[in-house]
């Protein structure tokens, strides 16, 4: 195996007057944590993104605690804890909606040896994927087995240094992600890593080191290993941090947008527009960016419409009618996509209906518009449909014409219905491919 540690690290204490890490932005829970830890004599530091986001001068969105004391210890100290996980037990201190983790320090399993080397439980699988985490270790030991170099730093509350075993300051610095070891060994043992790269350098509008860059293109298929549940949290995690366009273009970049979307790129590689893609995650971002937040069923009808389009369309071409063409390609869209990513019931339900409105809201005669706005998932297929038009998928009108709909008061609509029928419905054709007879 690829030998990680080729790198020499050493451990550099970052003192207070050094660094820019303040107390004041670090919620009181976390604090309470770290020095009732400390207090009872274990060693605890603040580690992960809330250093990294700290020392950037942004405000973490969580606080992660690493801690000497096992698990069991952990909990013992906090009623209001939680222990979460089997094989590696992590504990969740709970107060009120923020939750606090603590991991105790681990080592690298891969490294490991231990009584069971022997043992089918192998630590690695046949393509590297690190099977087994569960191995508690030193302090230095547990920042060498994290991912990047900035998301390595620990925060002492009790003398206000930073603890750097892994140069994260300087990348910090240049800006730049990189990995800690080979960095294809350290893709192997945990494909995600590669996403999590990304992921980072569209939040921090960092890049991405040229040794750590490298590898990804060619490994990016090894994501197909990873379980469609975990997936499924990481392309949440990629599209709702508010950057989402830009980490659209850099998974395209990467080659690790087919992994995740498979049938979305084949559509797109074969010649269907991403622009509703582009504009649905500017709206997006747009939205966290107000403080707004998105749904995930919303977040998946985008990505997978060039996919249903694609479908849609090859199935009218030959010969079947509109509607159970649609019914038919969405059925299609989603058994494939769940290969690749899951996606729990209780998104997928609402974003087919997402799709199904995209074909009712053009008919508004009659008694129709008034069944389709109160439709539950109105206001997400309104939405998308403006995300249409803007992506020039269809004339523009139909969406300004159910705005004003909405906001006009009974008589209004009444009029705005009755000036409907006057110029009559339109029939919706679809083009016939010009190689068809
Ligand atoms: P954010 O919470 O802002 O998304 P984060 O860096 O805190 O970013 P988490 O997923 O919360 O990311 O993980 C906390 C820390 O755990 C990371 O900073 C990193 O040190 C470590 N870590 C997380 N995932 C991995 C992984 N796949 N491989 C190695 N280390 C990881
Ligand atoms: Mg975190």
């Amino acid at each position: 195996m690829g030998d990680t540690q080729t790198q020499t690290y050493q451990r550099r204490e970052i003192p207070r007057d050094q660094h820019n890490v303040s107390r004041s932005v670090i919620s009181e829970p976390a604090k309470k944590v770290l020095s009732r830890l400390n207090n009872a004599g274990y060693e605890a530091y603040l580690v992960g993104g809330g250093v990294r986001d700290i020392l950037l001068g942004g405000k973490p969105k969580d606080f992660d605690i690493a801690t000497s004391a096992t698990p069991e210890e952990v909990h013992g100290l906090f009623r209001n804890s939680r222990l979460i996980g089997r094989r590696f037990r992590i504990v969740h201190v709970l107060f009120g909606r923020e939750v606090i983790e603590v991991t105790t320090f681990r080592g690298n399993a891969a490294d490991a040896e231990d009584e069971d080397e022997q043992d089918d439980d192998r630590r690695t699988s046949e393509h590297g994927l690190l099977l087994r985490d569960n191995v508690y270790g030193s302090m230095e030991e547990d920042a060498l087995r994290r991912d990047f170099t900035v998301n390595a730093l620990y925060y002492c509350i009790r003398d206000f240094t930073v603890v750097d075993f892994a140069n994260g300051m300087e990348d910090l610095n240049k800006r730049q992600m990189r990995l800690i070891g080979d960095p294809e060994t350290r893709y192997r043992e945990d494909p995600v890593r590669m996403l999590r790269a990304v992921r980072f350098a569209a939040k921090l509008g960092f890049d991405i080191e040229a040794n750590t860059k490298a590898p990804i293109r060619t490994l990016a298929p090894l994501l197909t290993h990873i379980p469609p549940a975990r997936l499924f949290e990481e392309v949440l995690k990629l599209f709702s941090a508010g950057y989402g366009e830009a980490t659209y273009d850099l998974l395209r970049e990467y080659n690790l947008l087919a992994p995740l979307f498979p049938e979305t790129v084949a559509a797109i590689d074969a010649g269907e527009s991403d622009e509703l893609i582009r504009r649905a995650l500017q709206n997006t971002d747009r939205r966290i960016a107000i403080g707004k937040s998105v749904t995930p069923y919303f977040l998946f009808a985008a990505m997978l419409w060039p996919a249903l389009q694609a479908d849609w369309r090859k199935r009218q071409d030959n010969g079947e009618p509109v509607q159970p063409a649609l019914h038919q390609a969405i059925g299609k869209v989603i058994g494939q996509q769940i290969q690749a990513t899951s996606i729990p019931k209780r998104f997928s339900g609402p974003m087919k209906e997402i799709w199904e409105l995209q074909m009712r809201l053009p008919r508004r005669q009659g008694k129709r518009s008034f069944v389709t706005l109160s439709h539950p998932r109105f206001r997400a297929a309104y939405d998308f449909l403006l995300v249409r038009e803007e992506a020039g998928e269809i004339e523009p009108g139909l969406g300004q014409w159910w705005t004003e709909f909405q906001e006009a008061d009974e008589k209004g609509q009444e009029k705005m219905l009755s000036q409907l029928g006057a110029s009559g419905p339109k029939k919706r054709r679809r083009k016939k491919p010009a190689n068809k007879a």
